[in-house]
């Protein structure tokens, strides 16, 4: 079955006026263009992570920095903590770094989606998605909702990853020349909300009488995934020394894993290999149990050595900070230190 790529983005739009999702960052259908810094950091945001998750977020990030500029000027460390528990951390650099290039050139963001694309850090997908919805340019925007949805309304079976230009050709054909940001969060509605990944509520699509997989009465089926590659497993340590009240945290290498972020010290295990074992005193360590953490391209057991002797002066203040147990929760640890964190605490009895 062939949708017509006329209707859908018709009938599409009608839907979405009526039941477009009520987001912080989002400017109602019909009402006054969104603000291009407002849209562009919720696109960061929303990249890998759920809207639940960034609501929190994305209201701090705009109550302390309510402009582009402001944020350009912040300081890298309180933009790193900021971010701490939204994952993926290349993000915040690459957004400090976007916000800087922008400042720079007097705080306005290109209205075209190639103008973007030349800005730091902005990947084809979020380009895209930015020229679209801040300044309603046809442009063809395609999130994992999106590509759910137009592989299930051209019952498309070519397996992803490869599928994806195939995916990306059909959202080309759909696409409107007009009311570009409209259409695509339109879709990203339809496949949040309607279109979900587990159980499609068909009966209340305004797609169903256009959608192929509906008529071959399996949309669950697509997008056909290849199978999974098994995810590497890697062991490390991670080392808890608590000195009067204090915690012994090192900040991480800029670039790489977690890079810039304070966290506790490791036995530098990486996604390639298991940590050494060793840490940054000879001991005696206490063992507080292990956190598991799952990271995109590896699964990581990390043992916490708890510090156990009084030789906490042989630490260099060059190579990290003793900071105040009662004042860890701004110290911005990334999800897996902060777990460990509460293990150590829990362990030492300072957790309730
Ligand atoms: S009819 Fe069902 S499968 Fe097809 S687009 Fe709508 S919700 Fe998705």
């Amino acid at each position: 079955m062939e949708a017509s790529s006329d209707t859908i983005p018709r009938k599409l739009l009608d839907w979405y006026d009526a039941h477009a999702r009520d987001l912080p960052w989002r400017a109602r259908p019909g009402t006054e263009a969104p603000d291009p810094y407002r849209v562009w950091l919720s696109e960061v945001m929303l990249q890998q992570t759920t809207v639940a998750a960034v609501r929190g977020y994305y209201a701090e990030f705009t109550r302390r920095w309510p402009t582009v500029e402001e944020l350009a000027a912040a300081a890298d460390e309180e933009v790193m903590a900021a971010w701490a528990g939204l994952g993926y951390y290349a993000r915040a650099r690459n957004l400090l770094a976007c916000a800087r290039e922008v400042a720079a050139r007097g705080g306005e963001f290109p209205g075209t989606e190639e103008g973007l694309r030349a800005l730091p850090g902005l990947g084809a997908y979020t380009a895209a998605a930015v020229a679209a919805i801040a300044f309603g340019r046809r442009a063809v925007v395609v999130d994992a909702n999106v590509e759910r949805v137009v592989a299930r309304l051209f019952a498309l079976d070519e397996p992803l990853p490869g599928g994806r230009a195939a995916i990306r050709e059909k959202a080309d054909a759909i696409t409107p020349a007009t009311r570009g940001g409209d259409f695509a969060q339109a879709m990203m509605d339809l496949g949040a909300t309607v279109c979900t990944s587990r159980s499609p509520r068909c009966l209340l699509c305004p797609l169903a009488a256009r959608c192929a997989a509906r008529a071959l009465g399996e949309p669950g089926r697509f997008p056909v995934k290849a199978p999974k590659k098994a995810r590497p497993a890697r062991r490390g340590r991670a080392f808890w020394i608590e000195c009067d009240e204090r915690v012994w945290l090192v900040r991480r290498p800029g670039r790489g894993m977690l890079g810039g972020m304070r966290a506790l010290p490791d036995d530098g295990w990486h996604s390639r290999a298991d940590g050494s074992g060793e840490g940054p005193l000879d001991g005696p360590w206490g063992h507080a149990g292990k956190v598991a953490h799952v990271f995109t391209h590896f699964a990581l057991e990390l043992q916490l050595a708890v510090y156990l002797g009084d030789r906490c002066d042989s630490l260099g203040a060059e190579e990290g900070e003793w900071w105040p147990l009662d004042r860890l929760e701004e110290a911005g640890l990334p999800t897996l230190f902060a777990k460990a964190a509460r293990l150590a605490l829990a362990d030492t009895g300072e957790l309730a």
